[in-house]
């Protein structure tokens, strides 16, 4: 498929950069596994269309199609996959921060994102803010003149925080800063911050993207923009990408690429049915706050109406105490107590003591009487009555 971006989102989803395989018309793109490739002359490698490889650590077909499929969701100019989400974020810090530069990054990150930042980049020299990215003041006040980066998630991990992308995109250029935007929660198909101003995306594509719980994987995408330092992104992500290698493997990026074509089908579930949990969870006396950007209560509901097209299959919710808290997430039967999110089953957790323990006792440490939902595809009335009982 040559002109893509015209075409609509799903179609996205099942075309771009799976055209029939060359070799053989197979029609979903094979599992190249595979390291080499062999050469029709001493450095002359083989042009034409499914062509031009020559290690699978610089590039491989099965991880092009992804990364062509991914570009294309977030409308930007060039994907990039990685093997973890933590993997794709790191590339981005290494490859457009030096020792000495200084990123704004938000106040309830998810937890291992602020351990990479805090207990990695930092002992290199990289400095950071913690800053409340619902608050563009708040992030105007966290800058520095060393600033080169604001890292942006929204909805955040686990607290469901929204920020404005454009604002803080204007904000961001303004003082020759790049902004970043952590998209696992909304995924492509509810929102695209590059649209929105941002420079790039980075992605945990174990979430959503993959949407099945089978496999482990990140991606970058990024806009055609200057790094600040007179290079392009494009190139320094892609030469960093190879440099450090942590490139996920063919059948990874396949699963990742079988996930992609679903996205809109089950992304639309997630939303139907986190919608239904709300509105039970509004009803129930046990649980005293619930976080949803879809709530016209929630904080940045108004932000979240005009950046993203629904609000997610994430929730959030507290209750009375830790103990209160703790007795939900043992007491479910078809959510499964798991860490991880985004997959076609639903999940609870506690973020407190599970996958937010690494920032227990830090700044962005989370209520210890919330409980996090991860809202998957079942009939929403099965889940309204598994919560029911749980709750009591
Ligand atoms: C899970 C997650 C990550 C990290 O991704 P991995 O694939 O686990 O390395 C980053 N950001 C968010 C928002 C996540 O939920």
């Amino acid at each position: 498929m040559t002109s893509d971006q015209p075409h609509g989102f799903s179609t996205r989803a099942l075309h771009a950069g799976q055209e029939a395989d060359p070799a053989t018309g197979a029609v979903v793109t094979p599992i190249y596994q595979v390291s080499t490739y062999k050469q029709d002359g001493v450095g002359a490698l083989r042009t034409g269309l499914g062509t031009g490889y020559e290690y699978s650590r610089s590039g491989n077909p099965t991880r092009t199609s992804l990364e062509t499929q991914l570009a294309s969701l977030e409308q930007g100019a060039a994907g990039f996959a990685f093997a973890s989400g933590l993997a794709a974020e790191d590339a981005i810090l290494r490859a457009l921060l030096q020792p000495g530069d200084h990123v704004v990054i938000p106040n309830d990150a998810y937890g291992g994102t602020y351990r990479l930042v805090k207990r990695v980049a930092e002992p290199w020299g990289v400095e950071h803010t913690p800053a409340d990215l619902a608050s563009v003041d708040a992030v105007r006040a966290a800058l520095r003149p060393n600033t080169r980066m604001v890292w942006v998630e929204t909805p955040t991990n686990p607290l469901l925080t929204v920020a404005d992308i454009a604002a803080l995109a204007e904000l961001a250029h303004s003082v020759g800063a790049l902004l970043v935007v952590d998209n696992t929660f909304a995924t492509p198909y509810l929102q695209t911050p590059l649209t929105l101003g941002a420079d790039l995306v980075v992605h945990s594509t174990t979430k959503y993207a993959g949407g099945h719980s089978d496999v482990v994987g990140g991606a970058v995408v990024v806009r055609d923009v200057e790094d600040g330092r007179g290079g392009s992104v494009v190139e320094r992500i892609g030469f960093h990408q190879n440099s450090m290698g942590a490139v996920p493997g063919p059948f990874d990026s396949w699963l990742v690429q079988r996930g992609l074509k679903t996205l809109a089908v089950r992304m639309e579930r997630h939303c139907d049915n986190a919608e239904r949990v709300v509105e039970f969870l509004q009803s129930h006396p046990r649980v005293t706050k619930i976080l949803y950007p879809g709530l016209p209560e929630h904080r940045n509901h108004d932000v979240a109406a005009r950046q993203m097209k629904r609000f997610g299959g994430m929730i959030s919710f507290r209750t009375a105490s830790v103990d209160d808290a703790l007795a939900v997430c043992g007491a479910t039967e078809l959510f499964t107590l798991g860490e991880s999110l985004g997959g076609v089953e639903s999940l609870v957790e506690h973020p407190g003591k599970m996958t937010h323990a690494s920032v227990a006792g830090s700044l962005l440490e989370v209520p210890d009487d919330l409980v996090r939902l991860s809202v998957g595809i079942e009939d929403a009335d099965d889940l309204v009555a598994d919560l029911a009982q749980a709750l009591g």
